[in-house]
């Protein structure tokens, strides 16, 4: 933990500000639009967005959510993923201190973050997330001392080919695609984050999530169930980033009590 306030501070705006340029890439990358060099405008009336109307969290609140010219509203997802990327950055300070550690678990939570709305909305985990992601995760793997370059590649190996294989078996069983391949790429890229003993507790996670998701979905009605299908990504996101922070603690615990001879 580190004990200079002024740090979580600038962690803050730095979470802010790399936050917006998630929103960019929520919005740009499932629409194939290019992601640099275009100014951001509004997605009703196409016009470009002044910078004072593009400061994180704020302009939201004081052009409260709508777009200045045209007055059509602004989603709440963009000062939502600004605030959720703030607060993670701030956390993984408390939980890493200023290393190499923390610079590679900001950009997994970031990388989750993007995955977690665009699969949500299009059912899409883009490659140019996880292909980036499996190789900082590998090559990070180098200099840090968990999990570490062997578990790394064996939880790259193990991640991406348990999903692969369910995906195999679903294929056979339902005669129709079960799992999609960028549920694949993203197992691997976390599994080279993470090691294999905790990407398999996020396979675990998600799976929990999911069938927890999945009841309160079935509750819904049908219209409702109709319009949306519920993709696998964002539940593996989300126990993603809670087996970051606690998986050493269940890993233990388990090992302790169910391993004991
Ligand atoms: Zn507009």
């Amino acid at each position: 933990m580190h004990s200079d306030p002024y740090i979580y501070f600038l962690a803050a705006l730095l979470g802010l500000a790399i936050g917006s340029f998630l929103n960019v890439l929520i919005y740009r990358l499932p629409r194939e639009q290019k992601v640099v060099l275009e100014r951001s405008c509004c997605p009703n009336c196409r016009k470009r967005i002044a910078f004072y109307d593009n400061i994180p969290v704020i302009s939201y609140l004081v052009l409260l959510g709508k777009c200045r010219i045209c007055n059509a509203p602004i989603s709440a997802r963009y000062p939502m993923v600004e605030i959720l990327n703030a607060a993670l950055y701030v956390f993984f300070i408390f939980l890493d201190g200023l290393t190499l550690q923390l610079a590679l678990h900001w950009f997994l939570a970031s990388a989750l973050l993007v995955i977690f709305f665009i699969d949500l909305e299009f059912q899409i985990i883009p490659d140019k997330i996880t292909f980036p992601g499996m190789v900082i995760g590998l090559i990070g793997a180098f200099f840090v001392e968990t999990p570490g370059i062997v578990n790394a590649l064996i939880g790259f190996v193990v991640g991406g080919g348990a999903l692969l294989a369910v995906a195999y078996l679903g294929e056979w069983l339902f005669k129709k695609e079960a799992m999609g391949g960028g549920d694949i790429k993203m197992a691997a890229m976390m599994g080279a984050f993470v090691g294999w003993q905790k990407v398999l507790l996020i396979f675990m996670g998600g799976a929990v999530i999911g069938m927890i998701v999945s009841l309160i979905w079935m509750g819904m009605s049908e219209k409702v169930r109709k319009e949306r299908l519920i993709p696998f990504g964002p539940f593996l996101a989300v126990a993603a980033l809670i087996i970051v922070v606690y998986g050493d603690s269940l890993l233990s615990f388990y090992i302790n009590n169910f391993l004991r001879v």
